[in-house]
């Protein structure tokens, strides 16, 4: 298993996990782009957003409930939050495992690409 999600899910790879349930984790991203750069995935391994199943929407949609909690849990819901999932290369997804990035706690660049 050379997945490094898969390996913090495992505790293999140290993390400081913030929430984890049966098929979730978040933990923060080891490089911060913004004050709260928290990374929120699926347990089970799943490569990217392209390879989300029907089986995985409960999961997904329990990723996004989560992040909006933990935004709250973090005082930036009411400044605002931006949540993003890179696909593929040209979207810079470098992780082959599907996570969630939660931003905020500055003001986020216009730009979306
Ligand atoms: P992406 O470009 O969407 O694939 O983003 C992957 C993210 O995972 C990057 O922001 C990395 O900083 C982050 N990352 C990589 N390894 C770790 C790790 N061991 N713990 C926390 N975050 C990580
Ligand atoms: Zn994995």
């Amino acid at each position: 298993m050379d997945c490094i999600f898969c390996q913090i899910v495992a505790g293999k790879v140290p993390s400081q996990i913030l929430y984890q349930d049966e098929e979730i984790v978040a933990f923060p991203d080891i490089r911060p782009l913004a004050p709260t750069h928290v990374l929120i995935i699926p347990k089970k391994h799943i490569p990217s957003l392209a390879h989300l199943s029907e089986a995985d929407l409960p999961v997904m949609g329990r990723m996004v409930k989560l992040a909006n909690q933990l935004a709250q849990r973090g005082g930036i819901s009411q400044s605002g939050y931006r949540l993003v999932i890179n696909c593929g290369g040209d979207a810079g997804q470098i992780v082959p495992h599907l996570h969630l990035h939660l931003l905020g706690g500055r003001r986020l660049s216009d730009a979306l690409g």
